[in-house]
């Protein structure tokens, strides 16, 4: 396609000015650390790299990357090694382009093709609170009370040359020597194991600590980490022979033994999946008490948020195992899919982390199938991809990256959840035994090397093609690029002859922005049409019967003899396609009809399609909104967690519309009189122990009734929630009678219906616990009163680091938007503090955008528009470094006056309509 290999062009040429040059590659590293913990208040460090490099072309010059480090420029040296001599290359000239990171080291004699040489590299640096690079960290000892401190990395995307000067881009390759100097008291960790310790012969008290060398890796994935902290080793499953070891402070090394149980057998799932062992003779696993990210899946080495990695049976709720297990499956997917096999560039993020998130779900299902993960998964993944794909801000999967800064505003749905369904959708039309075998063939083909998606494409045709699951004539590159390639999904439209009996297929990109732009660009994908029919059900098939092709002529598909005309025809068996269907208003009431009088005939995942396509066809004007209101008559006797999730979801964006509207009553109304007799059937706040203990699902589903039974205001639901959480607050010392997974619903609702003295209670309790994953749900829920001062206050406190974690200031911020009293509070705090919140965030600046996704969605008004232009043209320097975020935040706040104007005055008619039903 044209306008995509234009793009592709320009791209390169701007690319080369951000790229290392490549006529030297890196091949050894040799690193020593000094750490200075255990003297009081210094945070410097001290440290000396040595790289053996290859010349590939002639050159006198040797650019390579640090920022922020001190370099001593008159100890810097250059050798010859190739011969064992060693002749020392004479006056060096260095000098560093800040803009890019860049450290030049410039000669007059130019280095020979072939020849190895050896840069050495003396540097000094500080451990700061910027949770990147090499960087501290602390937690208060409960016996003493004293603060303790450690050190630790976070080097990706860009981070490394924050730590060391090195190569730092991932396909620039090398093994890592790695020595950690430390003081008597503290252990060092790295990504290899240990092999000796001998004392620092000019600083008594301070030891060395050697690590083995390790395979070729990217820069990236170099972890080192100085701590006082303990750890449990697990026991060998299979006899593997992988020392597997989860560490934490000593104050919740008992909240492990989850992750102790659950890592060694993710990680013998997939050598097994893969039929490659996992290369590294050892595997630790840390909590890290501040931590930007989620976790990071160092080789060998794996870094946490506490509150993925620690679970506490006693205290943490279930969903927070579940979430806990997904996390550490996601990590250890990456030592194949990141680590042993790494894209050549950034643009190919999303082999990386779709990966890591489709696998972590097969694993999960496969460790403990009683929660009935998978299909919740990848219905849940599917939903945030329709929603953030359907805007023209966001971009393809594989993306092109020009500043390296850009790299981390791709860390986002569409890598992530969009890479991991299009695998699924992959592995449903190609079957899953051809995934696993083009999969494993390409692990194998490029261990410790880098590749991009063609390749992948390459070993899955190979494997389809031996298997007959895909026509000869078809590759897999031909279908997958136009998913990675382009922006954004269709929407078929199945128009049915009914007197003949055939229907005619036809697509366009589905977008939630109506107004058609002068030249936009008509789309096509490759999409597996599956269908089923009223008579003839076939929706465990996920083959595709029909190919709708893409790049010919006549792109649409007619398909005849399909079904008698009072019978309904249902498109994308499993919901396998990233794909939304519209069908004509005859259809759409067929469906409604059949789910309404027996919904167990179409299986679950085709009843999620259907509520959210119905919702989003109404959203854009596609299909009346009756519509979807008809189909969700039929909820009162769905049992199943994910179709009320999936239509609970619909009815909050709708809520974040309709709330300062006058007909939001009506909705109100409306929205109680459908969760007031679930909230019963389930049992309101009971939670039924004993037969709902390892059904995750029946769990969630009682946590989202209650939840937003008492937000929508059911009666019961609310004086339910206050009367418990009373009966715990005046005896707080007792056995908490709230059920673990109910209480963020029941506290958040006994403090929007209360005051200063709940407030400071769960304070207190935030302040005292030990167990990140109640921390964290304490957090949010602090954010649900209704005080403004408290919440002003709260805000206050998310840039204070003696109140709230670095880590958590941006979901202090999103929980106060996300109330409903909260939002103007939380958009003036934005708008008056944005400069100061951006310092705080920094270097990591792309947190910013969960600040503006928790304001916009509220945002829905012209002068609303103007008022965020005006702050984001007003700190252009700041917002410029995330030019994604400002784009989907404007478009998103379009779009939200679109919804006013096309339906804020007609959805009033259709909620009238049929509240009375
Ligand atoms: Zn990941």
């Amino acid at each position: 396609m044209k306008q995509l290999a234009i793009l592709a062009v320009t791209v390169i040429s701007l690319i080369e000015a951000y790229r290392l040059p490549t006529n030297v590659m890196p091949e050894s590293y040799r690193l020593e650390i000094v750490a200075p913990f255990g003297e009081k208040n210094n945070f410097d460090f001290e440290g000396k790299v040595w790289i053996e490099t290859s010349c590939v072309t002639p050159t006198n010059n040797i650019t390579l990357h640090s920022k922020g480090l001190e370099i001593d420029k008159t100890h810097v040296r250059l050798k010859d090694i190739s011969s064992k001599a060693g002749k020392e290359i004479k006056d060096l000239k260095i000098s560093f382009n800040t803009e890019h990171d860049f450290l030049i080291i410039a000669f007059d004699q130019t280095l020979t093709e072939d020849h190895r040489y050896e840069i050495y590299i003396p540097f000094k640096g500080k451990l700061d609170d910027s949770l990147a690079g090499f960087y501290r960290s602390s937690y208060t000892d409960a016996k003493t009370k004293e603060k303790k401190w450690l050190g630790v990395t976070q080097f990706e995307a860009i981070s490394a040359r924050r730590a060391f000067p090195c190569f730092d881009e991932p396909a620039m390759k090398a093994t890592f020597d790695i020595s950690i100097a430390r003081k008597d008291g503290y252990k060092s960790i790295s990504n290899m194991p240990l092999l000796s310790t001998e004392p620092m012969e000019d600083k008594p008290g301070w030891y060395w600590d050697n690590f083995d060398i390790s395979v070729p890796m990217s820069t990236y994935l170099v972890a080192y980490v100085v701590s006082d902290f303990h750890y449990k080793e697990a026991e060998p499953i299979d006899n593997n022979n992988v020392t597997f070891r989860i560490w934490s402070r000593q104050d919740a090394i008992d909240q492990v033994d989850f992750a102790k149980d659950v890592g060694p057998k993710a990680l013998r799932f997939y050598e097994k999946f893969f039929n490659i062992g996992y290369p590294l003779p050892k595997q630790d696993m840390i909590a890290i008490p501040d931590f930007s990210a989620g976790a990071m899946e160092n080789w060998g080495l794996i870094t946490y948020r506490e509150s993925y990695l620690l679970y506490d049976p006693k205290v943490s709720a279930k969903v927070s195992q579940h979430s806990v297990a997904s996390v550490i499956a996601h990590e250890l997917a990456h030592q194949w899919f990141g680590n042993l096999v790494t894209m050549k560039w950034w643009t190919d993020l999303w082999l990386n982390e779709g990966f890591a998130t489709y696998m972590a779900s097969v694993a999960v299902d496969h460790l403990f199938p009683q929660w009935n993960s998978l299909q919740e998964e990848g219905a849940t993944d599917m939903l945030s991809v329709f929603s953030f794909d359907a805007l023209r801000s966001s971009h393809p999967v594989s993306v092109p990256i020009g500043d390296p800064k850009e790299i981390d505003e791709i860390f986002d749905t569409i890598s992530y959840k969009k890479g991991s369904s299009l695998i699924r959708m992959m592995s449903l039309f190609l079957g899953e035994e051809t995934l696993r075998a083009g999969v494993s063939n390409y692990l194998r083909e490029h261990r410790y090397h880098n590749a991009e998606q063609d390749d992948l494409w390459h070993s899955l045709t190979v494997a389809a093609h031996k298997k007959n699951t895909l026509p000869k004539d078809l590759t897999v590159k031909t279908i997958m690029d136009t998913w990675t390639l382009q922006t954004g999904y269709p929407v078929i439209h199945v128009e049915r002859d009914y007197k003949n009996g055939s229907v005619e297929i036809t697509q366009e990109r589905f977008l939630r922005d109506t107004i058609k732009l002068k030249g936009d660009k008509k789309p096509c994908w490759w999409v597996p049409l599956s269908y089923s029919t009223e008579s003839h059900s076939d929706f465990d098939t996920t083959t595709p019967k029909y190919w709708l092709s893409c790049g010919y002529e006549e792109s649409s598909q007619t398909i005849e003899e399909i079904g008698p005309e009072t019978e309904w025809i249902l498109f994308n068996n499993k919901m396998a396609g990233i794909y939304k269907v519209n069908y004509d208003e005859k259809n759409w009431l067929l469906l409604s009809k059949a789910l309404k009088s027996d919904f167990t005939k179409i299986p679950t995942l085709n009843r999620v399609q259907l509520l959210a396509d119905a919702a989003d066809l109404g959203y854009v004007g596609h299909q009346k909104y009756d519509v979807f209101f008809d189909m969700l008559g039929y909820l009162k006797e769905e049992t199943e967690y994910l179709p009320w999730k999936a239509a609970l979801g619909k009815a909050d964006a709708l809520k974040n519309y309709l709330i300062r509207n006058p007909i939001y009553g009506v909705f109100k109304n409306y929205m109680t009189s459908l969760l007031s007799p679930i909230y019963e059937k389930l049992g309101g706040l009971a939670m039924a122990n004993e037969e709902n203990f390892d059904k995750l699902d029946k769990i969630k589903f009682q946590v989202l009734i209650v939840s937003r039974s008492c937000r929508y205001g059911v009666e019961k639901c609310i004086e339910d929630a206050k009367t418990m959480f009373n009966k715990w607050k005046s005896a707080p010392n007792d056995t908490n009678p709230v059920p673990k997974d109910l209480r963020s619903a029941v506290y958040c609702t006994a403090l929007k219906n209360g005051g200063e003295n709940e407030w400071n209670f769960l304070w207190n309790k935030y302040q005292q616990s030990n167990v990140a994953t109640e921390r964290n749900s304490l957090l949010n829920v602090l954010g649900c009163t209704r005080e403004i001062w408290l919440l002003s206050r709260y805000l206050e406190w998310s840039l204070d680091d003696t109140k709230i974690r670095r880590q958590d200031t941006s979901t202090v911020f999103g929980a106060v938007a996300g109330n409903d009293v909260g939002y103007y509070i939380a958009k003036k705090f934005f708008f008056d503090n944005v400069n100061k919140i951006f310092k705080h965030l920094a270097p990591n600046k792309r947190r910013i955008t969960r600040y503006l996704t928790s304001i916009t969605s509220h945002m829905q008004d012209v002068d609303e528009l103007h008022e965020l232009s005006y702050l984001i043209d007003h700190n252009k320097e700041n917002f410029s470094e995330v030019k994604q975020g400002v784009e989907q935040a404007l478009e998103t706040v379009k779009i939200n006056i679109q919804w006013q104007q096309m339906h804020g005055k007609s959805i009033h008619d259709v909620l009238q309509k049929f509240s009375k039903i």
